[in-house]
């Protein structure tokens, strides 16, 4: 069997950060208590590596007293940072850098008195938060029906994206909002990292007879790659080596690998060995 990786697998560039920022406070404030705010990635085993080493996950920040809280690169909204600030919490800031520049667009933009519209999952952190940078008054979507019941005033409007949304849905909600709304500003801020690895795993489900995706269940990047493989060729998600299918996954002559962002190397690597051993 021959196997290839995807060119852009695993952790991103904010992911990768975030996890670096984890571990070095870990080690610099042993004696402290340090949290993250929600489970640092979307990644159980990572996240129990995490825990080993001394993190605790908390939902809010009201469940703690004192201590460092680590923001994650998700990002979290403006009344997060007030909390902190008024309680006496130290914040250690690892939202994405690319979150963080939507967040400030959102802000601005939201003051001077426009309308935000954001094309992303109303359910997911990235977009929670987001959203708490305009007091919670963003219309939010992720497909065009999600926008069919909203009344669109003369006013003006100003668009964000979900840094892992789907570029060819982007442009399609672009068309339909522009037919509907006068005054529109669009800012593309979906992530060139989705983008990469998005290509780079459709380029490789077109060659190979099958793909395992790896990734976390809880993550919505990793399924995304799944469902954009799948169109091209057999594809198997799984989260850890241990989900691998060895007996359906032997009858094939090339293999793929692609992972999500949040998916740790030593998984991906683990995954490479077993199916390098067949
Ligand atoms: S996918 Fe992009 S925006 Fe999201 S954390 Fe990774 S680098 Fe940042």
């Amino acid at each position: 069997m021959e196997i290839f990786i995807a060119e852009h697998a695993g952790y991103c560039y904010g992911v990768k950060r975030a996890v670096d920022t984890a571990i070095k406070n870990l080690e610099k404030n042993s004696a402290k208590n340090i949290y993250s705010l929600g489970p640092l990635i979307h990644n159980d085993q990572a996240v129990e590596v995490l825990k080993e080493k001394g993190l605790k996950v908390i939902k809010e920040i009201a469940d703690i007293e004192s201590g460092v809280v680590i923001i994650r690169s998700h990002g979290v909204g403006k009344s997060i940072y007030d909390y902190a600030e008024e309680n006496s919490i130290s914040l250690v800031d690892a939202t994405c850098p690319f979150v963080k520049k939507i967040q400030k667009i959102v802000y601005k933009m939201h003051k001077s008195g426009n309308n935000i519209i954001i094309i992303g999952d109303k359910d997911h952190p990235e977009i929670i938060g987001i959203n708490g940078w305009c007091n919670n008054s963003a219309i939010i979507g992720k497909s065009i029906s999600d926008f069919e019941e909203i009344r669109f005033n003369k006013e003006k409007y100003v668009v964000v994206v979900q840094t892992t949304m789907n570029f060819k849905i982007y442009e399609e909600i672009k068309k339909y909002l522009e037919g509907k709304i006068e005054d529109i500003d669009f800012n593309n801020t979906i992530c060139l990292a989705t983008q990469k690895r998005q290509s780079s795993s459709i380029e490789l489900s077109k060659k190979v007879d099958a793909m395992i995706v790896v990734g976390g269940k809880h993550s919505s990047n990793t399924k995304k790659l799944a469902d954009i493989c799948m169109v091209n060729c057999d594809t198997y998600l799984i989260e850890t080596v241990d989900d691998l299918e060895i007996e359906k996954i032997s009858a094939y002559n090339s293999v793929g690998i692609a992972a999500g962002a949040s998916t740790p190397d030593f998984i991906i690597n683990e995954v490479i060995k077993k199916l390098s051993d067949i």
